[in-house]
């Protein structure tokens, strides 16, 4: 999964960003003003977006408005000052799915942003269940057949983004611009080492494979 952070507080900013790539092992991008911002989540499709609103060059309202405006669904948790003139209910008007006010615990910030990606793909359980295979995405944990499967953190990033996407065909590129920052086209040669390590664990004791590799479109990951 990936989040684009906007804060111009550079602090802060640093310090999700390392709560969300250490504990949820998240890709991040940070933007530090809302243009950068807007440029960043015109162009990239992340899985959540969280939005200071003091911003300089463009405030997170407007930035709210123009990327709700231009149809993305991507949920947008919005980081609040206490002395900030927009209401809660203008902020859920404009689009905003949830919000928070500052100074947040980090540890609540990181349980809000991950329901908002799961409800944002349809998920709304943190634990996924497809055929025999469970992943707990509190834990980071995944079973097969009720027995535990160790996984690298690489290989559980790949697999946790497949089962909020089971059945539909994920390209390479979209793998690797959900699980890198903007640096990400300097691994596309890593992710079949992923797919095949994960394959390998997950088809211990099992005969059925999980994922299916359709050649020159991508993989699909089903029961
Ligand atoms: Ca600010």
């Amino acid at each position: 999964m990936r989040v684009l952070v906007v804060e111009d507080e550079l602090r802060l900013a640093e310090n999700v960003a390392r709560s969300l790539r250490e504990s949820a092992g998240y890709a991040v991008d940070i933007a530090a003003d809302g243009q950068e911002g807007l440029f960043l989540a015109e162009s990239n499709p992340y899985d959540v977006v969280l939005l200071d609103l003091m911003l300089p060059k463009l405030d997170g309202m407007e930035l709210l408005g123009r990327i709700r405006q231009s149809g993305q669904h991507t949920p947008v948790l919005v980081l609040t000052a206490r002395d900030d003139k927009e209401s809660v209910v203008a902020l859920l008007n404009a689009g905003a799915d949830d919000y928070l006010t500052k100074p947040f615990d980090l540890g609540e910030l990181l349980a809000r942003t991950k329901a908002l990606i799961r409800r944002g793909k349809g998920q709304p359980s943190p634990v996924v269940v497809i055929g025999d295979l469970e992943l707990n995405t509190v834990n980071r944990t995944v079973q097969r057949g009720g027995k535990a499967i160790t996984l690298t953190a690489m290989e559980y990033r790949v697999l946790e983004y497949l089962v909020h996407r089971p059945r539909a065909v994920v390209s390479k590129t979209e793998l690797l611009e959900h699980l890198y920052d903007y640096n990400w086209e300097k691994f596309s040669n890593v992710i079949e080492v992923y797919i095949s390590g994960l394959r390998r664990k997950l088809n211990q004791g099992s005969s059925r494979q999980l994922i299916r590799t359709l050649r020159g479109q991508g993989y699909m990951l089903q029961d």
